[in-house]
């Protein structure tokens, strides 16, 4: 594709998924009713398991002019952590109903397939916000002539690249929905870790690209950590074209020994997941020096990997 059909291509998909901030991202695609707050992670099941007096523990980013922002953990109510506003109530409970009822099933593919569908509408549901968030900064601009508006300048090309992640992120979204709808849960690759005699102590439900990797295209990977019986489990998932990657990204955690392997878990979550919550008698069970270090850590990676970053405390199970 030359520049000008990439442009293109960029503003048609802007201007039909980026007029509205409730859209509802079903996988038809035709759907008017406006989105709701839905839970990424299921509320009567995985929430409520983990919370007490109905609060779980989140990091919270507290946005400050100038940066850097500030972020803590702090205590949230399970009726809105998790939440995004993607999807309508209607198809929110048609689509997850297998996983909000009672507990994943590790052995059903629909649940592991359902559990990285909603993920990665999540994902697409935060940046397209963030391109739609950046495009209305960079129009004031040129309105108010902050901004020229004909020749590239740092803020266009700031909305620019939130535009194109937003149109990737959709592109892969899209293979989620055809392969819902045809009900091909083996379209993606399950990878899964199970920590026995483990009491829960985090949720997660994140995507997220493998940003070290080498190769031709952007390689992504979603992760649900959620408890079952006496047991915790990580639900690594890929598309069948970038499980070779996926494989290879995460074979360091698959081949390490049980104690070991929580260390390097827990620092992929720390590094690569925005969406996670900890159950507060885990979190509240910290010292204050391991806290400050998931703090830091978490903090220092929201932009760039540290995979060399070794620190004894980083321990989320
Ligand atoms: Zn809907």
């Amino acid at each position: 594709m030359d520049d000008q059909a990439k442009l293109e291509t960029l503003n048609y998909f802007f201007k039909v998924h980026g007029s509205s901030t409730k859209t509802c991202h079903e996988p038809q695609e035709k759907c008017k009713r406006k989105a709701i707050r839905a839970h990424s992670i299921p509320s009567s099941t995985v929430l409520s398991y983990l919370a007490r007096d109905g609060h779980v523990i989140m990091p919270q980013i507290n946005l400050k002019f100038p940066p850097p922002s500030e972020i803590s953990f702090q205590p949230i109510g399970i009726n809105k952590a998790t939440t995004f506003a993607g999807l309508c109530g209607h198809h929110d409970n048609v689509i997850f109903r297998p996983i909000d009822d009672s507990l994943p099933n590790t052995h059903d593919p629909e649940h592991l397939f359902l559990l990285a569908y909603r993920a990665v509408l999540r994902e697409y549901h935060e940046v397209l916000q963030n391109a739609i968030r950046s495009q209305a900064v960079y129009n004031k601009r040129v309105e108010v002539s902050l901004s020229p508006g004909d020749v590239p300048c740092d803020f266009g090309i700031f909305a620019t690249s939130h535009l194109v992640n937003a149109f990737e992120c959709y592109e892969y979204k899209r293979q989620y929905d055809y392969a819902y709808l045809q009900k091909r849960w083996h379209a993606l690759n399950y990878d899964l870790l199970v920590m026995h005699d483990q009491p829960p102590s985090i949720a997660v439900s994140s995507m997220f690209s493998l940003d070290d990797v080498a190769a031709p295209e952007t390689q992504r990977v979603t992760l649900s950590v959620f408890p079952i019986d006496n047991a915790v489990v990580a639900a690594f998932s890929s598309t069948q074209r970038d499980t070779p990657f996926v494989k290879s990204y995460l074979s360091r955690i698959f081949a390490a020994e049980p104690y070991y392997q929580k260390y390097l878990l827990s620092k992929l979550i720390l590094q690569s997941c925005d969406n996670f919550v900890f159950t507060p008698d885990y979190f509240n069970a910290l010292s204050q020096a391991q806290k400050d270090a998931i703090v830091q850590f978490y903090t220092a990676t929201l932009f760039k990997n540290a995979d060399d970053h070794e620190d004894e405390n980083l321990f989320l199970f």
